[in-house]
C-alpha cells in the first residue's frame, strides 16, 4: 500500500458532506482498491477538509510504489485531478497490509502490545482500538502484581483483543471491499 498525506483543496471533487471515506473502484487503477480518500481535518472534516490521505494498493514487489512521481501521477489520474493541481505533500508512506499475531507477548520484563503484538488491515478500525485494549488490560494486571497479588502468566494470546477472530474479521473485510 502507498499512502499520501497532503494539504489540498479537494472541495470541488469531494462534494458530498455526508461521506467520510471515499472508496474508488476503477479497473484501470487496481480494481476495488483503486484508491481510498480520507479527510484528515484538522479544522473541517467534510469537503472543506484542509488535509487528506489517499491510499492506493500496490503489489509488494511493484517498484513504482517507491517512485514519488509515479505515485503522485497515479493519484492525479485516479482522482481526475488536472496536471497543474496545486497541493502540498507532507509524506508518502509505503506499508504492507497484513493479518499477523506474534507467537509471544512477553520477553522477560518486556510486554508486547499494539502493532508490535498483532497487526490487522485497517478495514474495521480494530488496530488502534485493540492496542488501547491491550494497554488497559496490561496495566490492571501490572497493578495487581505490584500490589502484592501473585504473578500469574495471564498476558497470553488468548486475550480478547488478540483473539484470532479480530485478525480474521479485519482481513475478510479488506478482501470483500
Ligand atoms: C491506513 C491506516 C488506517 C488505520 N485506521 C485505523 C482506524 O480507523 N482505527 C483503528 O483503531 N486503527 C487504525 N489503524 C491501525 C492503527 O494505526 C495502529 O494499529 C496503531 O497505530 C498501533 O499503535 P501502536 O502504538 O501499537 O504502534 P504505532 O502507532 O506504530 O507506534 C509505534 C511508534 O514507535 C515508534 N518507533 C518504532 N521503532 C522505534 C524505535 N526503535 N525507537 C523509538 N521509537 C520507535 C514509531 O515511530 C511509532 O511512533 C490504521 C492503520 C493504517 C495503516
Amino acid at each position: 500500500m502507498v499512502s499520501i498525506h497532503m494539504t489540498a483543496d479537494l472541495s470541488q471533487w469531494a462534494t458530498d458532506d455526508d461521506i467520510l471515506i471515499r472508496w474508488l473502484v476503477n479497473p484501470d487503477f487496481g480494481g476495488s482498491w483503486s484508491g481510498v480518500l480520507v479527510p484528515m481535518g484538522p479544522e473541517h472534516w467534510g469537503p472543506e477538509s484542509e488535509e487528506w490521505v489517499f491510499h492506493m494498493q500496490y503489489a509488494t514487489d511493484d517498484a513504482d510504489a517507491m517512485q514519488e512521481e509515479k505515485v503522485l501521477g497515479r493519484m492525479r489520474a485516479s482522482l481526475g485531478l488536472p496536471q497543474d493541481f496545486d497541493f502540498t505533500v507532507h509524506r508518502i508512506s509505503q506499508w504492507v497490509m497484513e493479518g499477523v499475531i506474534s507467537d509471544k507477548f512477553r520477553a522477560g520484563r518486556v510486554f508486547f502490545v499494539g502493532d508490535a503484538a498483532h497487526r490487522h488491515p485497517p478495514t474495521g478500525g480494530l488496530g488502534l482500538t485493540s492496542a488501547i485494549h491491550d494497554v488497559y488490560n496490561l496495566t490492571w494486571k501490572l497493578q495487581a502484581v505490584l500490589s502484592g497479588r501473585p504473578a500469574t502468566d495471564c498476558w497470553t494470546p488468548t486475550r480478547p483483543s488478540v483473539n484470532p477472530s479480530t485478525r480474521t474479521t479485519s482481513t475478510t473485510r479488506s478482501r470483500t471491499r
